[in-house]
């Protein structure tokens, strides 16, 4: 009577997962956890920035992932800007494939319904695999997952009606869903509170003239704001909605070293009255990060992995720009730009890529361009012993593996 009884729910169960869509191979897997993986993502993570910082002492968070893990440059794709690189690092497929271009596409801003490529969270959530998403760029309107998603950069709002490079606070969105599932608002309304999604937009050369240095500190503070806000969003989320999955994204560091980058006096763009006032904002972005990402490995243990993934770094502007020194055309375009991204050759600023967990190498520092854009969402379905399907560019990073030919999901 029993074995009969286990046989009878054993058929259930496949029927129910059958109907969820589940493969069965996958489902056994439902009696031992599911990996877990947190990736943060960092718009604009500059290495040369970060190596004085990391000497210093001042980033001891991301050390200690660099000590346990393996880190290198990332080979980004052409004229490099957030939604054409994360639309990529989703898909593993080419800007031209996924269709999410620029920050505009035929006049548009960017926006998730242009994907005409299927995203990891889409992918990972038919596995069965809890996915949970916060501010990561050109999630906006956000997708149904198995899981959260809550949007990031481009989301539009109240004096964000483009949604470019500017930050609603949640209860301001306009023009579509930052939240998934809807009844999930409410709760981070009453719970987190009314946090700003994206980062502060830039000052305009006017803003500027006559009160710079008021200006900058003014505008380094609702930076900072902006950044515990989104710090008590992700403690809140790790804490009260734990997923298999979970992507974090941060988008300040970017937007301050566009006019704060520490340059020379010799540097195509320098002005005193902007660039000798505070000559550590830029590296201050970096240690700044290193507290969130250490508000965020408070809920990591060693059986997590952690990717930390940069789109691109960021350059001050190099001879070839002089022609046109705001050429920045995907940012304010009044704002005094000294440092940019979007170099037609995107190896000029490479992202960067730092990963650690079970079976992950211990102080191993990738060489040359070993690991692209293309590579992340490969390597993360490995993770979950998905294989890539056809359409992906990338590889999986078995190099980063101690033992490549295992797969990792079964460990
Ligand atoms: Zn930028």
């Amino acid at each position: 009577m029993s074995s009969l009884n286990s046989s009878l729910k054993s058929i259930l169960l496949a029927a129910i997962l059958l109907l969820a869509g589940i493969p069965l191979g996958l489902a056994q897997g439902t009696a031992t956890p599911k990996p877990r993986v947190v990736v943060i993502g960092v718009n604009g993570m500059e290495l040369d920035v970060i190596r004085p910082l990391l000497l210093q002492g001042k980033m001891p968070n991301l050390s200690s992932v660099i000590k346990k893990g393996a880190y290198g440059k990332l080979r980004t794709v052409s004229a490099p800007n957030c939604p054409r690189v994360y639309s990529t690092i989703f898909t593993s497929t080419t800007p031209e494939e996924h269709g999410v271009t620029g920050f505009l596409v035929g006049g548009i801003t960017a926006n998730t319904n242009m994907l005409k490529e299927e995203p990891i969270w889409s992918m990972l959530s038919k596995k069965g695999v809890t996915v949970g998403m916060a501010n990561v760029p050109a999630t906006f309107p956000v997708m149904p997952v198995n899981g959260y998603m809550i949007s990031g950069m481009l989301t539009r709002g109240k004096n964000c009606e483009d949604g470019v490079l500017c930050a609603p606070k949640l209860s301001e969105v306009e023009g579509g869903d930052a939240v998934y599932p809807a009844s999930m608002r409410a709760e981070l309304l009453k719970n987190v509170g009314d946090f700003y999604i994206d980062c502060e937009r830039m000052p305009s050369a006017e803003d500027l003239k006559g009160h710079e240095a008021e200006t900058i500190d003014a505008w380094l503070k609702k930076v900072q704001l902006i950044r515990d806000q989104q710090t008590q969003l992700f403690d809140y989320l790790l804490e009260h909605h734990p997923t298999d999955f979970t992507w974090l994204g941060q988008s300040c560091e970017d937007r301050t070293g566009h006019w704060l980058y520490p340059i020379a006096p010799y540097n195509a763009g320098y002005n005193p009255r902007i660039n000798a006032v505070r000559t550590e904002a830029f590296p201050d972005q970096y240690v700044a990060f290193d507290k969130v990402l250490g508000a965020v490995l408070k809920h990591v243990d060693d059986k997590t992995y952690v990717i930390i993934v940069s789109d691109h770094g960021i350059k001050p502007l190099r001879e070839f720009e002089e022609t046109d020194l705001h050429a920045h055309m995907d940012h304010e375009k009044t704002t005094p730009v000294v440092a940019k991204h979007d170099f037609a050759d995107g190896d000029d600023v490479p992202g960067s890529f730092f990963a650690m967990g079970p079976g992950i190498k211990h102080g191993l520092r990738l060489m040359g361009f070993e690991a692209s854009v293309y590579d992340i969402a490969p390597t993360i379905l490995h993770i979950y012993g998905v294989d890539q399907p056809a359409q992906m560019r990338g590889h999986v990073l078995t190099e980063i593996f101690e033992d490549s030919d295992k797969n990792v999901a079964q460990r």
